[in-house]
């Protein structure tokens, strides 16, 4: 690693007060090419692309496509491979976990309980993106603490304790949503289409829905769950007793039952 813990931290308080534009410059001076701009179509998202971007337009930008996400979602990626003339760096997860657990546990598994949508998140978005960041040294991600109490604390430059002691890079953390929108507005950023149906936060069809102008912007994420992180494992692992196992089980071909109560909706 580049930076140890000690100096990571030090560096998240010496750049807790800069703008984005100037941890992103750090990030770039340090890692490029060894640096990935997260994206996945959301409002966040297109900030850091379009601030990078600017920076150095070599500048490696990937996605994780789950086999599950919107049309407008597509669009949008064509959109700005088009404007910025890169190629987003795509992730599929692995075909045979994918076909392992819908013969398994069905296509709409998620629904059925947390625990088999946190399967389902592992298989489609966590392995994934395991396999693209073990290519890079760095990653820049657009979470806000704003967004939810897990993400209340996260600095703006951290290790990522999670994937192998990379930095992870979190230019937005102090932004509002407003902030947000006033520099995509500003600066003429392409955005998904889903925000102008209600959408607040993007992810999976089946997952996400549009919320009301007072709910909070992930109310939509995993609406028919209660009292459950609305988190997907990618940006902090989630603990949820038989998960892991049953994971492991699906995915190395082990059979359990398979048939879980509860049915699809
Ligand atoms: S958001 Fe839904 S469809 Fe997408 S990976 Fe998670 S559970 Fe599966």
């Amino acid at each position: 690693m580049k930076f140890d813990e000690l100096e990571i931290h030090e560096l998240a308080v010496e750049y807790e007060d800069a703008s984005a534009e100037e941890v992103i410059g750090w990030a770039i001076e340090n890692f490029h090419p060894e640096l990935y701009i997260a994206w996945s179509g959301q409002a966040e998202d297109m900030v850091l692309l379009d601030m990078a971007w600017r920076q150095n337009p070599e500048v490696r930008v990937f996605t994780v496509d789950t086999g599950r996400l919107h049309e407008e979602t597509y669009r949008l990626m064509e959109k700005v491979e088009e404007k910025y003339g890169l190629r987003i760096e795509v992730y599929f997860p692995d075909s045979s976990d994918v076909e392992e657990m819908v013969r398994k546990f069905g296509i709409n598994l998620f629904y059925r309980s947390v625990e088999l949508r946190h399967l389902c998140c592992h298989v489609r978005k966590v392995r994934p993106l395991v396999r693209a960041l073990g290519k890079v040294s760095a990653w820049v991600t657009g979470l806000r603490r704003e967004q939810w109490a897990s993400r209340h604390n996260i600095m703006k430059i951290e290790v990522d304790h999670d994937h192998g002691q990379i930095v992870k890079v979190n230019p937005l953390a102090d932004w509002t949503e407003r902030e947000v929108w006033d520099y995509i507005k500003k600066n003429g950023v392409p955005y998904n289409e889903l925000y102008e149906r209600g959408y607040k936060s993007i992810g999976c069809l089946p997952c996400t829905r549009p919320v009301a102008p007072y709910d909070d912007p992930r109310a939509g994420r995993w609406w028919w769950e209660k009292n459950a992180p609305k988190e997907c494992g990618m940006h902090c692992s989630l603990e949820t007793g038989g998960f892991e196992k049953i994971a492991d089980k699906v995915l190395e071909g082990i059979e359990d039952g398979g048939k879980r109560g509860g049915s699809d909706r």
